[in-house]
């Protein structure tokens, strides 16, 4: 029996897991990084560009009355643990148990999580929540153009919304779409037809710009389709090729009451994408070529992206190949580091001594290179850094940078050491720390895609750096293991 206002429970675990980083990601993670439970959650997060945000404007615009039960999120590193699944699915859990009649589950999810032994950790979420409120609830959920969907997610959700934008400028609308579908389902009593493909097919981040070539094309035919009568949405998940896992790989999903319409929407995006897949192929430069260029570049800044140690995808953020180039060709402008240990080194000292210790390269040093040898004054120091958003993306969030240090070289290279992984995804991580980007001769963006959002307005050139990784552009490289992921192109064909 619906009541009235309808009852819907709100919770969200978002983790884009990557299965080749040595980092567990334990409760800590998520504490650190996103936690809200109950009340707080509506509150943290309401005007917020968040799926959260964009839920909690849409159920208040539809009526609908939110059971607020928990948000966590940690940044990507590698495999959550077992450990702190559980406890996680039992706070939602628990929260919806004690709750009484639902009507509806909103769930923001990310859909490349994976926990030790568990490597559908979404699919698993949505399945826990469905045991507990019951096959009459409609549970409609978001999730990341990174997620790598699965047969088992889709079957256990009514709905699944993933983001149409990358950088992910479009997080709160799409929330706020998911309420909106789900306020319909609650008042209408009915579920949506749905349709999915998988294809064998693994995009790197650096190619899924979503206002770029090959996948402007390929999200103007989704918007297209979804004008049409009966479908409601179609999502393009791109996957996330950082996991050694079976349902790697892109994948579109849609909805509405139109099944053959949806069938075939869905059928003639995925032949697109499928032909479309030679244009997803990187374009990279050497370290040694790319810095020369940088160094001899007229006008700055000149930014160097470094996907292989894209922090924004489960690595380090610790490689130094950049770094030492950039030292021996004695250049100028910023990079950013996450070493614990030289950053309390030059806090101790503070500002106005003289660094000389090494940096980055603690994590996986055969992979993103050794310690390199960093010389020059303390210019900024400050415990626990942390900073709102501004910028498009994830507007509004609180992002903890832990302690921070930068010493300048004498040729006028900003190191920003900073305790926590911080993602480069807003000009503000510089600007908190002194340092004016669009001044800068050259950047360094550890990130695939997402810098964009941060330094492509300003960027005089771009040059994407091949480095080795645990997100390398070059998925040849990685340690794949899994026969159905072998099989997908480009490794095979
Ligand atoms: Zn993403």
């Amino acid at each position: 029996m619906k009541q009235n206002p309808p009852r819907v429970l709100i919770a969200g675990l978002w983790h884009e897991t990557n299965g080749f980083a040595p980092m567990a990601t334990d409760i800590a993670a998520f504490r650190a990084y996103q936690w809200a439970e109950g009340a707080e959650l509506l509150t943290r997060y309401r005007g917020t560009n968040t799926e959260i945000g964009g839920m909690v404007a849409g159920a208040e615009a539809a009526g609908l009355t939110l059971v607020p039960a928990l948000f966590a999120g940690a940044i990507p590193s590698g495999l959550v643990t077992a450990e702190a699944l559980e406890a996680l699915i039992r706070r939602i859990e628990d929260t919806a148990r004690a709750a009484g009649p639902l009507d509806g589950v909103l769930l923001a999810l990310h859909g490349a999580m994976i926990a030790d032994g568990v490597d559908e950790a979404d699919a698993e979420v949505v399945r826990r929540v469905r045991h507990v409120v019951g096959h009459e609830v409609p549970i409609v959920a978001s999730f990341d153009l990174h997620a790598n969907l699965s047969d088992a997610l889709v079957a256990a959700a009514d709905q699944l919304i993933g983001y149409d934008t990358f950088p992910h400028i479009d997080m709160g609308a799409r929330g706020e779409e998911a309420a909106v579908v789900l306020a319909a389902m609650i008042a209408g009593g009915r579920r949506p037809a749905k349709a999915f493909r998988k294809l064998p097919m693994i995009t790197v981040p650096q190619m899924q710009a979503t206002a770029e070539p090959p996948m402007a094309a390929i999200m103007a035919r989704v918007f297209e389709a979804e004008t049409r009568p009966g479908i409601s949405t179609i999502s393009v998940a791109q996957g996330f090729a950082y996991a050694d896992v079976d349902h790697l790989g892109v994948a579109v999903v849609g909805y509405g009451e139109d099944a053959a319409a949806i069938e075939a929407a869905v059928d003639a995006i995925a032949e697109a994408l499928w032909d479309a897949r030679e244009g997803f192929r990187p374009a990279l430069q050497p370290v040694e070529q790319a810095v020369e260029r940088a160094v001899m570049a007229e006008r700055g800044p000149v930014v160097l992206v470094e996907p292989a140690d894209n922090v924004g995808g489960g690595a380090p953020g610790d490689g130094t190949a950049i770094l030492a180039e950039l030292i021996a060709r004695g250049a100028g402008g910023a990079i950013v580091l996450w070493d614990p240990v030289a950053v309390t080194a030059a806090v101790e000292i503070g500002v106005g001594s003289t660094f000389n210790g090494k940096a980055g390269g603690r994590t996986l040093p055969a992979l993103h290179g050794a310690p390199v040898r960093v010389s020059g004054a303390v210019v900024f120091v400050e415990r626990a850094v942390s900073y709102t958003r501004d910028g498009p993306y994830m507007t509004g969030q609180t992002v903890p940078m832990g302690d921070v240090a930068v010493v300048e070289t004498a040729a006028g290279l900003k190191v920003v050491l900073t305790g926590e992984r911080v993602m480069p995804f807003d000009a503000t991580h510089l600007r908190r720390v002194g340092i004016e980007p669009a001044e800068q001769p050259i950047l360094v963006a550890k990130s695939g895609s997402a810098w964009k959002a941060a330094f492509g307005a300003m960027a005089a050139e771009v040059l994407v750096v091949d480095t080795g990784g645990v997100c390398s552009s070059t998925v040849e490289r990685l340690p794949y293991t899994r026969d159905a992921v072998r099989a997908m192109w480009p490794l095979a064909g």
